[in-house]
């Protein structure tokens, strides 16, 4: 992953007449923290934090429970964070937190004592000024209110303007639980109003692969909002189900709440993972984790749109291959930013001691990535590039202008 982003790095800034000195300064991370942290029953666990920029701001981005989590894979995401918040605009940089885990062997107490170790070790290099994580892959609001707790107790800070995504109750702002899903709808619909591409007055058909707290909100919002847009498939790790007429997306929904597997909802359609790579829809959206679609499986796409919902789902290896066949890859860096933008808003909520509604929040939100959206599709014009290499032209160049000034 780390090779195909800092690829897509290179390619753009080639481009755009970039020397190698300005290419490295762009791959370059401002600071590794690696560590162990080490459980009261003895287990230890690898863990990182790895600030990549701050030109345009405070660090940002999140931290990922996974177990084959590693250094390089959260340099990449902490690079792709960086990307991210300068293609939407707002004034932060990037980061990532990682550790290496499989929290289903965790008891709750001892999740807990993960996480404030890890913040015990990382509090003098994070604070509402200097670098404000969120939760990622297999964290949630419960998690950040144990780290953010931590970090008050550490420091004295009582603003909870150190971490994003707390609970409600805990200075969390309002929509931030569905902003990644929701960003994905936004993006999506005003890309497909600005090119007049699809009539999707007519019905179009998506499949939704990795169908958990992303991928749900996604659906749910798309549905609620646009009825006729239809998911026709939906799949986890398990696997999934195909149903030509619709799925239920509230349905699916609380059925994963409940902790459930997609395979054992009731439907006579099951379809494993791959099954529904090669479905003809009009927009398949990768919503679980990086590095899913590659040289072995690209050819099977069959969808017109492939949205990133999740961070560096497409290898850039396979990019081309699916630019030549004419499909349409809408960037990570755009399509997954509703999330940090969101974070961006609570984070200034707790700076401003206050609490917005949930429709003062989701207008900002949408404010920015349909404007952030119109700049990636008109240079993607302007320059004829795909909308990725546009995405990263537009960021690569907000990091080193504020890196020049
Ligand atoms: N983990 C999310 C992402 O990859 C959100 C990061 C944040 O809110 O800081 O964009």
């Amino acid at each position: 992953m780390l090779t195909s982003v800092q690829n897509n790095i290179r390619i753009t800034a080639k481009r755009l007449g970039l020397n190698s000195r300005q290419i490295e300064e762009i791959l370059k991370v401002e600071a590794t923290h690696s560590f162990k942290i080490t459980l009261d029953n003895k287990k230890q666990y690898n863990a990182y934090r790895i600030q990549h920029s701050s030109a345009r701001g405070p660090y940002k981005g999140g931290i990922r429970f996974h177990p084959e989590i590693n250094e390089d894979e959260v340099q990449a995401l902490a690079t792709l964070m960086s990307l991210k918040t300068a293609a939407v605009n707002i004034p932060l940089g990037g980061a990532k937190g990682g550790v290496e885990v499989d929290t289903r062997n965790l008891n709750m107490s001892e999740l807990e004592e993960l996480s404030r170790k890890y913040v015990r070790i990382l509090a003098p290099f994070i604070g509402p000024k200097k670098d404000i994580p969120a939760p990622d892959v297999n964290t949630n609001p419960k998690i950040i209110d144990w780290m953010v707790d931590e970090y008050s107790r550490l420091t004295g800070d009582t603003t909870k303007a150190s971490f994003t995504g707390k609970s409600l109750t805990n200075g969390g702002s309002e929509g931030r639980d569905a902003a990644t899903g929701r960003g994905g709808v936004i993006v999506l619909k005003t890309l497909l109003d600005l090119s007049h591409d699809l009539n999707y007055n007519k019905a179009l058909t998506f499949a939704v692969q990795g169908f958990g707290n992303v991928g749900s909100y996604f659906a749910e919002i798309a549905s609620k909002n646009y009825p006729n847009w239809k998911m026709v498939a939906a799949t986890d790790s398990s696997g999934g189900i195909y149903e030509k007429g619709g799925l239920k997306s509230s349905e699916l929904s609380e059925w994963k709440r409940r902790g459930k597997k997609l395979l054992d909802y009731d439907s006579n359609n099951k379809i494993s993972n791959s099954d529904l790579f090669g479905l003809d829809v009009d927009v398949i959206v990768f919503a679980a984790m990086g590095g899913i679609l590659n040289e072995d499986n690209q050819h099977i796409i069959k969808a017109k749109y492939v949205l990133e919902l999740a961070n560096g789902p497409i290898l850039s290896s396979v990019e081309g291959a699916l630019k030549n066949r004419g499909i349409i890859v809408i960037p990570d860096i755009l399509a997954n930013a509703g999330g940090v933008i969101v974070s961006y808003l609570e984070w200034i909520q707790n700076l401003q001691n206050e609490h917005w509604d949930e429709d003062i929040v989701n207008k900002k939100l949408k404010d920015y990535l349909v404007v952030a959206t119109k700049d990636i599709y008109r240079r993607a014009k302007k320059d004829r590039t795909s909308l990725k290499d546009a995405a990263f032209a537009v960021a690569i160049e907000r990091i080193l202008k504020a890196k020049q000034a």
